[in-house]
């Protein structure tokens, strides 16, 4: 057991950002310049907006958007509630995306925002006024040509309605690609709800083909029940595997047969947590990391395995369907015990990749069938992971540094071909 007294503090997820960028421009030989432009954001807003709350009460808020990269085209990113959000957090979430974006090759940068609020004790009143203030806030950089918002934690379709509303509002028509993640209802795609978690399963598939491993023979455990891991989850059970972890910010549970998920989604219905589900044994977040497993799906936050806990985790594979849940000291203590890391950049870029298509549909006004926009996703992925693989054979690295070195290899392609204005 680890005294907290003893336990290294978080890393700053913008210095990791940095770190992991940096690794790649050594591999790359980037010049000063270059490394010093794309080492660091484009663009930082910060705002700070009142909101009148249920009981009468002023609160004032805080939000940020952040712009990294416009080089391979508008920017692109999620926006989060929650309480821990900060300016470097966003930075480095921005600095993700651009990367993202590039490794799977849809034609976007990077960008990404958040609100300093904790959504789980407000009202749906409260957090649309919210959503609405902080839209028409940071809509001096949004727009469907400029930068394009999308879910992340605690914001879902509802809230992507809102923004889209008060954006149109603004503009005095409707607006439906300013944002993705919609509604069906108001040109949101088919199967975006699901495409991170279903981008996960795919990649992970890929990695046990590629390991030889059966998924029937594979269990897995996935930390954050939400919309990704309840998504990977799901999908990588029809594909035969065995849920036998999962949690959320309350608590876990854990099934060495298996968990139905049926019968979990039926008790997150009645009591919104995965906490008292019946079928299975309670565990706690810090163990359920470190549960016998093939595959660990780290879905929630940043900074989730860490060297302290690294050295315990059982899983043959990581997938990360969470933004940076591995430091880089847990990295290299991973790749030390032949743990097959699917990082980020590459393991959750089904997300963005579908919010590209609905954009797509959105500016064409003309709407793709699931089926079409599953196969579209699949091949994107399976051609990525397959084009990380390469380089991480070819150069002899893992891959993370290949899919670092791939993608910035693209943004800086794009800079040179556009050269420097004026
Ligand atoms: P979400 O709000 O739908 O779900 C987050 C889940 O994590 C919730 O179940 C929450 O209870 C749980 N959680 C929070 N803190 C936890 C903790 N300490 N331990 C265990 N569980 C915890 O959010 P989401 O959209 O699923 O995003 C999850 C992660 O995936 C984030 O890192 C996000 O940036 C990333 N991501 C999301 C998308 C997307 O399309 N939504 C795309 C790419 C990456």
């Amino acid at each position: 057991m680890t005294n907290t007294l003893t336990r290294p503090a978080k890393p700053n997820p913008f210095a990791v950002a940095q770190q992991q960028f940096n690794l790649a421009a050594d591999y790359l030989h980037l010049d000063d310049g270059t490394r010093a432009l794309l080492g660091d954001c484009a663009r930082e807003l910060t705002v700070r907006f009142p909101v009148r709350m249920d009981d009468g009460a002023v609160h004032a808020f805080t939000g940020y958007r952040v712009q990294h990269s416009l080089l391979r085209g508008p920017a692109k990113g999620g926006i989060r509630f929650h309480p821990g959000v900060t300016l470097d957090e966003v930075k480095a979430l921005a600095m993700w995306m651009t990367w993202k974006c590039a490794v799977v090759g849809i034609p976007f940068g990077g960008a990404k925002g958040g609100v300093i609020c904790d959504p789980r004790g407000m009202s749906q009143n409260e957090i649309e006024h919210i959503t609405r203030r902080y839209t028409s806030e940071i809509s001096i950089l949004i727009g469907p040509q400029k930068d394009i918002p999308a879910p992340d934690v605690n914001t879902n379709p509802q809230v992507m309605a809102w923004l889209m509303d008060t954006f149109s509002m603004r503009a005095g028509y409707s607006v439906p690609p300013v944002v993705t993640g919609k509604p069906l209802s108001i040109g949101g795609s088919e199967g975006r709800s699901e495409a991170t978690g279903r981008g996960v399963m795919i990649v992970t598939l890929e990695v046990l083909r590629h390991l030889g491993i059966d998924p029937a023979e594979t269990t897995v455990v996935v930390q954050g029940y939400g919309n990704v891991g309840a998504n990977a989850a799901r999908s990588l059970a029809a594909q035969g595997c065995t849920i036998v972890g999962v949690s959320d910010q309350y608590g876990g549970v854990h099934n060495p047969d298996g968990i139905d998920l049926a019968a979990l989604d039926v008790h997150m219905g009645e009591s919104h947590t995965i906490v008292g589900f019946a079928g299975a044994y309670p565990v706690d977040n810090e163990e359920l990391l470190t549960l016998p497993c093939t595959v660990l799906v780290p879905a929630a936050l940043e900074n989730q395995i860490t060297e302290l806990n690294a050295p315990d985790v059982k899983a043959r594979v990581v997938a990360e369907g969470a933004n940076g849940p591995t430091t880089p000291a847990a990295d290299r203590v991973l790749h030390d015990r032949g743990v097959f890391v699917i990082p980020d950049i590459l393991a959750n870029a089904g997300g963005v990749t579908v919010s590209y298509f609905e954009w797509v549909q959105g500016l064409q006004s003309f709407l793709w069938k699931e089926s079409e926009v599953n196969a579209r996703l699949g091949e994107i992925m399976v051609r990525s992971f397959g084009e990380v693989l390469h380089v991480s054979e070819g150069r002899g690295v893992d891959m993370r540094v290949a899919a670092y070195i791939l993608a910035v290899d693209k943004v800086v392609r794009a800079l040179e071909v556009r050269g420097i204005y004026p």
